[in-house]
C-alpha cells in the first residue's frame, strides 16, 4: 500500500485534514500512462484536479509540505515507470478560460496552444501562429519557453500569474520572467495559472495562411501520428541535436519498446510496448554516442519526473 494511503487514514502526514477538504477531484494511485503524449510511466501517488483557483490557493496553503508536480498536456513529459511520489496537480476544465480584450489575449494556463492560436488567428491577431502546431497547454509552454519557427513563449507572455508552494499568489511582468531556451528559470513548484498575451493587428487570412504553411512545414520533418514528445534533446548552441544524432550512427536505433524515428533523429517513438526506461535508456546510449563522435554533451529537453521504481515515502509536517 502506498505510504500516502497510510498516512491519509492514520493521520500522520497532514494530508489527510487537507485532502478531504478540498473540493476538488482527488485520486490515489492514478494512472498518468494516458495522460502523457509517450504514453508510458507509473501512477501518481495523488492526483488532484482542483475545482477553481480558490481551491488550489486553499490547497497549497494547508498541504503538509508533500512533493508536488504539475501536468499539463503531458506533451514534454517523460514520467518514469515507477510513478511520481508526492502530489501531481492537473488543472483542468476550470483552467480553461480564453479571453480576446483587444491585441491582448487573458488566458487560464490550461488552456491549449492550439486554441489560442486559433483564437487569435480569427480575432485578427498575429504573433500565436507559432503556436497551432506544438501540442500541450500555455502552462506547460511557459515552463518550457516552447517556440518554433523563430518564435518563442516568451515574445507573447506580457503577465504571469502564479502561486508558489505556500499558496502566495505572485504576477510578474514580462521583464521579472526568467526565459532562457527551452526553459524557464521559475522555482519548479510553482504553479502557473493565468497569463496576459500580446499579440499584433494583422489580416485573417494572411494569419492562416502562416499556420498553413507551418503545418505544412512540420507534416514534412516530423512523425506525425506517432506517439512521441517532440524533441528529446536541446539543440546546442549553433548546432542541431538532429544532426549530430544522425552523425552518431542513431537513426532507426531501438532500445524495447522505444525508437529513434527515421524520419527525424531527435524525436523518440513508442512503437507499441515501451516503458519509461526504454526511453531514458535510448536517450543516455545517444548522449554517449554523441558524445564519442562530436564530443557534445546533449542535454535533454524533456523533463524526466517520477521514480524508476515504485518507493513512495511519507511526508513530513510543515
Ligand atoms: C509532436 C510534438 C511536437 C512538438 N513540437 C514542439 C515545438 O515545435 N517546439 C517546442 O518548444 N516544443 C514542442 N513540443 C514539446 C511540447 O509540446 C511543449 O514543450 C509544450 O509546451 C509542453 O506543454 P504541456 O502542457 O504538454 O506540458 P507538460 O508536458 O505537461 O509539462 C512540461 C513541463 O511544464 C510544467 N508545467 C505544465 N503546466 C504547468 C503549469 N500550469 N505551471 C507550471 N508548470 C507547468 C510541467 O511540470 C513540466 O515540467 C512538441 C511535442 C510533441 C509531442
Amino acid at each position: 500500500m502506498f505510504s500516502v494511503l497510510k498516512n491519509l487514514f492514520s493521520g500522520e502526514s497532514g494530508l489527510e485534514r487537507v485532502m478531504p477538504a478540498v473540493r476538488g477531484q482527488v485520486v490515489v494511485n492514478a494512472p498518468l500512462n494516458k495522460m502523457t503524449w509517450l504514453g508510458v510511466g507509473g501512477p501518481a501517488e495523488i492526483l488532484f484536479t482542483p475545482a477553481d483557483q480558490d481551491d488550489l490557493e486553499f490547497f497549497l496553503a494547508n498541504q503538509p509540505n508533500a512533493p508536488l508536480t504539475v501536468i499539463g498536456g503531458g506533451s514534454n513529459l517523460l514520467i518514469r515507470d515507477g510513478g511520481i511520489p508526492g502530489v501531481v496537480v492537473h488543472l483542468g476544465k476550470p483552467f480553461d478560460t480564453l479571453k480576446i480584450d483587444g491585441d491582448k489575449i487573458i488566458c487560464s494556463t490550461g488552456v491549449k496552444n492550439m486554441e489560442i492560436s486559433k483564437a487569435a488567428m480569427e480575432a485578427g491577431l498575429s504573433g500565436f501562429e507559432f503556436l497551432c502546431g506544438i501540442p500541450g497547454t500555455l502552462g506547460g509552454s511557459i515552463r518550457m519557453n516552447a517556440g518554433a519557427h523563430g518564435r518563442s513563449t516568451s515574445d507573447i507572455v506580457e503577465e504571469l500569474s502564479a502561486f508558489d508552494i505556500i499558496g502566495k499568489k505572485i504576477v510578474l511582468q514580462k521583464n521579472e520572467i526568467p526565459f532562457d531556451y527551452r526553459t524557464n528559470a521559475l522555482p519548479d513548484n510553482w504553479i502557473f495559472t493565468e497569463a496576459v498575451l500580446k499579440g499584433t493587428p494583422e489580416n485573417k487570412e494572411n494569419i492562416q495562411k502562416r499556420m498553413t504553411e507551418y503545418r505544412q512545414i512540420r507534416e514534412k520533418a516530423q512523425p506525425i501520428g506517432a506517439r512521441t514528445a517532440g524533441s528529446i534533446f536541446k539543440n546546442p548552441i549553433g548546432l542541431k541535436a538532429w544532426q549530430l544524432i544522425e552523425k552518431a550512427g542513431c537513426r532507426g536505433l531501438k532500445q524495447g519498446g522505444a525508437m529513434i524515428s527515421e524520419k527525424h533523429c531527435n524525436f523518440f517513438i513508442n512503437t507499441g510496448k515501451a516503458t519509461a526506461q526504454d526511453f531514458e535508456t535510448l536517450g543516455e546510449t545517444v548522449q554517449k554516442r554523441v558524445f564519442e563522435t562530436s564530443g557534445i554533451m546533449l542535454e535533454w529537453e524533456v523533463r524526466r519526473v517520477g521514480v524508476k521504481t515504485k518507493r513512495f515515502s511519507s511526508f513530513g509536517g510543515r
